[in-house]
């Protein structure tokens, strides 16, 4: 079936992916929003075939439903991968997967700039047993020096928040590769049409589906997508029970065991469909706001009230270089310091299009103030430390008109 999509471009796979790869019935373009909990076999044997892995199916909504593999067959095609697994949010995604494949003892190398709740979320790992050291991935060096005999992990972000550091991404993907270190990339920032996963070696792809990927605010969403790049059968973290199967399909039915279905951090049908139906439009929205974002960029950086512009599609950003031979386009993310004597709250309560919202990835443009929402939390030495200012504003462009963006902001900062 998925013939119909080889050598055609990523716009058209978008497009066309859910009706070619789920056929679903009655000519259906959509595959439907499944509801049921439950899965009934008139015959018990095929119940039990289900339950002891000998044919596919569904038993119960926790582990699978027809809603969440249409979802999967759909990102799985969209990363390049071999097979993956939706979760509720990202959060559950990257949890899940993390849990399922570490234990105590083993290390795990993790990016100093993470998203907040994933930060807080590698410092609970140390409650149970599992090492973390936090490093600055914009250099392999890095990862290098912070490599232990108990490494079994390196996880990143490929283009950090708020900060927008770029990742030494293939370096440290071939780095992994030769140390066989499972290399888990979280991708929310720079989803397919911007980042190819697969140019970077990733082994492991996760993705907060709630943010570009859906586009829109209207559902939550996590997954993870095998990439084929690691040998999981030489695995130490591998159980007996999964060693019998597929290699790409070990690391699947031991995240979907012993994460998805054992955590509980299910994607429902109707969030599924919703993801199903924004994904369409990735390629499109996502030239537009790099677009939007760029120019937006260049005119704050040129403007008297701010001080400090980040985005890596500006030739000052320390990665530039480094994006342009990443990335299609530069992302939605970017980040303001204004000048000391500007009022920052006064400034966002002037804006008339753009959002103060938490949230990132949306149609709409979206403005934060840093260090009083998001890094709260983190006392003011350590947020300077990271390189977060007291009036910061972080930024998630939105596919409005350029021209009506850069308006809102020239007016909110006369
Ligand atoms: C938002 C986000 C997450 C978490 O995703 P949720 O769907 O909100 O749980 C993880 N990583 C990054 C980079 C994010 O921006």
């Amino acid at each position: 079936m998925s013939d119909q999509l080889k050598d055609t471009g990523f716009t058209t796979r978008l497009v066309h992916a859910d009706r070619i790869l789920n056929s679903p019935e009655d000519g259906s373009v959509h595959s439907p929003v499944n509801s049921s909990v439950l899965f009934n076999y008139p015959k018990v044997e095929d119940l039990v075939d289900i339950f002891q892995g000998k044919v596919a199916g569904h038993a119960y909504a926790r582990t699978s439903s027809s809603s969440q593999s249409a979802l999967q067959n759909i990102m799985t095609h969209v990363e390049g991968g071999k097979a993956s697994l939706a979760f509720a949010s990202g959060m559950a995604a990257i949890s899940a997967t993390i849990l399922s494949l570490l234990e105590a003892g083993d290390h795990l190398i993790a990016s100093r700039f993470v998203f907040g709740n994933t930060a807080t979320f590698l410092q609970s790992l140390k409650r149970f047993g599992i090492e973390v050291t936090l490093v600055d991935v914009t250099d392999v060096e890095q990862v290098k020096i912070a490599k232990q005999d108990n490494t079994r992990m390196v996880f990143l972000e490929t283009i950090a928040n708020p900060v927008t550091q770029v990742a030494d991404l293939k370096a440290i993907g071939e780095y992994c590769d030769e140390q066989q270190i499972v290399y888990l990339v979280d991708n929310t920032m720079t989803p397919a049409s911007i980042l190819n996963s697969q140019s970077v070696k990733a082994s492991l792809v996760v993705n907060s589906l709630t943010k570009y990927i859906a586009g829109h605010g209207n559902a939550l969403g996590g997954i993870v997508v095998e990439m084929g790049n690691f040998k999981w059968s030489e695995f130490a973290r591998i159980e007996s029970g999964f060693a019998h199967l597929p290699d790409f399909q070990q690391v699947i039915a031991q995240i979907k065991k012993r994460g998805l279905r054992d955590m509980g951090g299910c994607i429902s049908g109707q969030s599924a469909h919703l993801v199903s139906v924004g994904v369409e439009t990735l390629a499109l929205r996502t030239t537009r706001f790099s677009e939007n974002a760029l120019a937006l960029a260049q005119y704050l950086d040129a403007h008297p009230k701010v001080k400090k512009v980040y985005y890596p599609g500006l030739e000052s950003h320390p990665q530039h270089q480094l994006a342009k031979t990443l990335f299609c386009g530069f992302g939605g993310i970017l980040s303001i310091d204004l000048q000391d004597n500007v009022d920052c709250f006064a400034f966002m309560n002037r804006m008339k299009l753009v959002l103060n919202a938490t949230h990132l990835g949306d149609t709409r443009t979206l403005g934060i103030p840093v260090a009083h929402t998001i890094f709260y939390d983190i006392a003011q030495q350590e947020r300077e430390k990271m390189g977060i200012s007291q009036n910061m504003i972080r930024y998630s462009i939105g596919i409005e008109d350029s021209k009506d963006l850069i308006a809102d902001f020239e007016q909110a900062l006369a």
